[in-house]
């Protein structure tokens, strides 16, 4: 097995770069594209990377190298060396290398970066003859001091911050950079210090030296220590995390890549920075990122020094030149990788240098835009622009927004880092943001600035709120990648994360922990209380690319709505119709009263009023529905849940029972109720989910569906008289067995003759039936015969079919199944393949017996990406889902037909 590859150029200027940008399971991310930027002509540090393949061998044997590949790692270095002409940890002209973690999905901020690696008491000198430059030397070598120990060792970055710090106010200096070279030296040997007090002699025996731990100054004993730690870091907790978060598998394991430094921290015609060709909030085509002069590695984005914009760099003396090669980088890289991407770079006295690019993170709204403008470009074609766009994310388009006749206090603007708007209690640290949202109550986190530590609280904020760093910061990066709400950079917040208060500068507002604040990522505004939300309308762009993915599409989406403005909302979302209109919402309310009278009365008399008085209600619904959804197509569900949903429960009636005993009420009042618990109690069930419910109840309480059905085909009646074109449709559910269709189709039947023949109109009304328990699945050949169409009712045959009690397992168990593994991802949010195959049996043995009927889905599945997916291979004729679904379901439909 090949386990290390090169990039970069030999010694003659010669490309000798062995992998590209297809080999990212092997040379990660990072690796794979270095390789490619380098093949494609651009300057690149030259460096090696060792494989993916090679840290999971490592972590599977329990931390120890395999076979062979120490002495390969050797080759690569000596050949670097070469390359180079010069050797890591000479004490002439030493190379100094950069370790690098990289991962085939990018992980932002998961792994460690060690900077300046080769640097020992002896190379030192090297670099300082070298470059003429002690202070630039002496802060590379505590820079690499304090990197190995926090990154490599573990030991907590604050230990040295401090030593800085104090330094800093020994010498009344305001910045890092005001720190001379002999203060820099000083501060080597405190660091040192620091690392043989803090590190445990006992894990790390080779590096004992006179008795004590040393820093090591072997560059071979660095280079390997730092490798191993990229390696470890593959399994520490926030990587472990992000990767659950993010569906990415364990075993994918990091690359490593070791890679010549460059240095952006040699005065001010050297810089380092971060950039995106395209804008990746809002997808203009604009050069966006920020850069800092004289400054090394992470210092952007760690927002320890405020940036500039690089629109500027063209400006700046001694970096025009680079600023403008690094203009024509972008165009060549969007060029070739056809996509916005992003960047690292470093400009080492006036020359660029390229360490790092991917295809970028973006917003939704940016997603849109840049397929759109590309395909307009010639880029890229509209098949695929279609697919660049992930249906997931259209929710961030969805989300709520500043309500704009709410009236508001805005207390501080930032930068608008993550689209969006959130309300919730401040917090101010991580952990309280995971205590609240338990508890809960929705929280906006407030940090300075975020690290990757605060990710479990990032996750269950609301929003996110910083006082600094840019917008390709910490916390503006995951922000969006997350699709949460982030205003960064608001300056004037003042942050004292211990007392949990902020301060707002020059005004004597504070937040204090537990205020409800609001936060809009889209203009950057900070509120002090609750703005009422409002979600937005879709935009231009998304309803481009609905269009396009509407002309590949082969499969219909409907939505599931129970009420007129439901179902106006989804047909302007591009609803073709209903899928499912349940009718046991149509029964709460001022209704619930009519239908415990019907269930609870043994007089014929009071039972017929209660029917009328739905019949009535019901035709109402019902015309409102179809009228909103005229010419498209409307299957109604006759009543599923079991009959005790409406009434009260016996626990209530207890307590009601105890208090007017204990009030002295009058007796026969107190017997009244004592008979009603008693019908309530008779008629609890153990299972109801597996009771008497859906077409159960239908056929022992016949005059429920007649009543439903009357009011299905009076309301068609009435708006064909109006000159309208209704087309309900009627659902029978929880069928099993063909006879139970069979005997509801004929009562169905008769009642649309009764009216048909009263209202002298003629009424077409499909009957089907929901296909949501194993049995129905399995002979769907026979149930066909008496079916118009099959709903696949994905979650109730979801529950059955693994007997999972939703309610009960949701919360309960299936997270744990999640964590270990045990089930790939949740089976009510992405239709398993068990399920899957009951829906294409249902399917397939539907239309050998009815080759007419009419197929589709209407559970929560039918608005889960991957399941419109699965299901598009089935061959559905649609799916059907909430309204709010409706674009993503359109966009995954047209995908799956790419
Ligand atoms: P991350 O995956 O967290 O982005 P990187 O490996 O990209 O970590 O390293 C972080 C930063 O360190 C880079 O953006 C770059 O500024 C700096 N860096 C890494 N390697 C080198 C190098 N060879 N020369 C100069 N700077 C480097
Ligand atoms: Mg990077
Ligand atoms: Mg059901």
């Amino acid at each position: 097995v090949k386990r290390v590859y090169a990039f970069g150029k030999d010694a003659q200027g010669n490309n000798v770069t062995e992998g590209n940008t297809h080999m990212k399971a092997q040379l990660g991310g990072k690796g794979a594209n270095l390789a490619e930027m380098a093949n494609i002509g651009l300057p690149v540090p030259p460096g090696f990377t060792i494989t993916c393949q090679t840290c999971m061998e490592y972590a599977n044997a329990d931390n120890t190298w395999p076979e062979g590949a120490l002495d390969t790692i050797q080759a690569y270095r000596e050949d670097l060396e070469a390359r180079m002409g010069k050797k890591i940890g000479d004490a002439a002209d030493p190379l100094l290398v950069s370790v690098r973690s990289g991962a085939p999905m990018s992980m932002p901020g998961m792994m460690d970066t060690v900077l300046n690696l080769g640097l020992n008491d002896e190379s030192i000198k090297g670099l300082i003859a070298q470059t003429e430059n002690p202070r630039f030397a002496w802060d590379s070598y505590r820079r690499f001091i304090q990197m190995f120990s926090n990154v490599v060792m573990g030991l907590d970055g604050d230990l040295f911050e401090n030593a800085i710090t104090a330094m800093k106010n020994a010498r009344g200096a305001a910045s890092d950079t005001d720190l001379s070279a002999e203060d820099l030296q000083e501060l080597v040997s405190e660091f040192k210090q620091i690392f043989s007090e803090n590190v445990d002699a006992a894990a790390y025996p080779s590096l004992v030296v006179d008795g004590r731990v040393q820093f090591p100054q072997d560059p071979s004993v660095q280079l390997q220590l730092a490798i191993e730690a990229v390696f470890g870091s593959w399994n520490n907790p926030r990587a472990v995390l992000y990767r659950k978060q993010n569906k990415i598998a364990d075993d994918l394991g990091t690359a490593v890549n070791v890679q010549s430094m460059v240095f952006g921290n040699k005065g001010n015609t050297s810089a380092t920075g971060v950039a995106f060709t395209r804008n990746p909030a809002n997808g203009e085509k604009e050069f966006y990122g920020d850069y800092l002069v004289n400054a090394q590695g992470e210092d952007v984005v760690a927002g320890i020094r405020n940036t500039s914009p690089i629109a500027d760099l063209k400006n700046v003396e001694g970096l025009e030149e680079a600023g403008r090669e690094l203009e024509e980088v972008f165009v060549t890289l969007e060029n070739h990788f056809r996509d916005m991407c992003d960047i690292e770079f470093t400009i080492e006295q006036g020359k660029l240098w390229m360490l790092q690019t991917r295809v970028g993170k973006r917003t939704a709204a940016a997603a849109l835009h840049i397929a759109i403008e590309m395909e307009k470009e010639g880029l890229i074609t509209k098949e695929e622009a279609v697919m660049r766009v992930d249906p997931e994310q259209l929710d961030q388009l969805l989300h709520p927004q500043f309500d704009k006749n709410a009236h508001y206090d805005v207390i501080a603007k930032g930068l608008n880092a993550s689209p969006g708007a959130a309300v919730g209690e401040a917090v101010f640290s991580a952990a309280d943001a995971v205590a609240v949202t338990e508890a809960g109550r929705k929280c906006v986190l407030v940090r300075w600035e975020t690290n990757p530590d605060d990710l479990a609280g990032m996750i269950a904020a609301e929003g996110i709120l910083t006082s600094h760093g840019g917008k390709t910061s910490h916390a503006a990066v995951i922000a969006r990648g997350m699709g949460a709400p982030c205003v960064c950079g608001v300056e004037a917040l003042k942050i004292d994360a211990e007392k949990k208060q902020a301060e707002v500068a020059g005004t004597d507002i504070v937040i204090r922990e537990g205020d409800m604040i609001s936060i809009d990522g889209t203009t950057g505004s900070v509120v002090l209380g609750a703005v009422n939300l409002v979600l937005p309308e879709l935009t231009g762009d998304l309803d481009t690319i609905l269009e396009w993915a509407d002309e590949f599409r082969t499969m219909g989406v409907r939505a599931n709505a129970d009420n007129p403005e439901d179902a106006e909302l989804s047909r302007g979302f591009g609803a073709e119709g209903i899928g499912l209109c349940r009718t046991e919402h149509m029964f709460l309310g001022d209704r619930k009263q009519i239908i415990q009278s019907f269930i609870l009365t043994d007089d014929p008399a009071v039972r017929e009023k209660a029917l009328d008085d739905l019949l009535e209600a019901q035709t109402g619904d019902f015309y409102g529905m179809f009228k909103a959804m005229d010419g498209l197509p409307v299957i109604v569900r006759l009543l599923d849940p079991p009959l005790h949903e409406f009434l009260e429960s016996p626990r209530t009636l207890d307590v009601e029972i105890a208090r007017m005993e204990a009030t002295g009420a009058p007796a026969a009042d107190i017997a009244a109720k004592r008979k009603l618990m008693e019908q309530v109690d008779a008629m609890a069930e153990a299972n109801p989910m597996l009771g008497l419910r859906g077409c159960r109840l239908a056929i022992l309480y016949p005059e429920l569906p007649a009543m439903q059905v009357r009011a299905i085909a009076r309301a068609m009646a009435r708006l064909k008289k109006e000159g309208l074109n209704p087309e309900p449709e009627i659902m029978i559910p929880l069928v099993s067995v063909l006879p139970e269709l069979e005997t509801l189709r004929g009562e169905c039947e008769a009642v649309i003759a009764e009216v048909c023949e009263a209202e002298g109109v003629e009424l077409n009304i499909p009957i089907g039936t929901m296909i949501e328990l194993p049995r129905a699945a399995v002979t769907a050949d026979e149930i066909a015969t008496q079916a118009d169409f099959f709903s696949f009712g994905t979650n109730d045959l979801t529950q059955t079919t693994f007997g999972f009690s939703r309610d009960d397992v949701e919360a309960k168990f299936i997270p744990r199944y999640l964590e270990r593994r045990i089930l790939p991802c949740n089976p009510f949010e992405t239709v398993d393949s068990g399920v899957a195959t009951l829906v294409q049996m249902g399917c397939e043995k539907g239309r050998s017996t009815n080759p007419d009927i009419q197929l589709g889905v209407c559970g929560e599945h039918g608005g889960d990406p991957d399941s419109v997916k699965t299901f598009h291979k089935i061959g559905l004729t649609y799916v059907s889902c909430s309204p709010y679904r409706v674009p993503l379901a359109r966009l995954a439909a047209g995908q799956a037909a790419l």
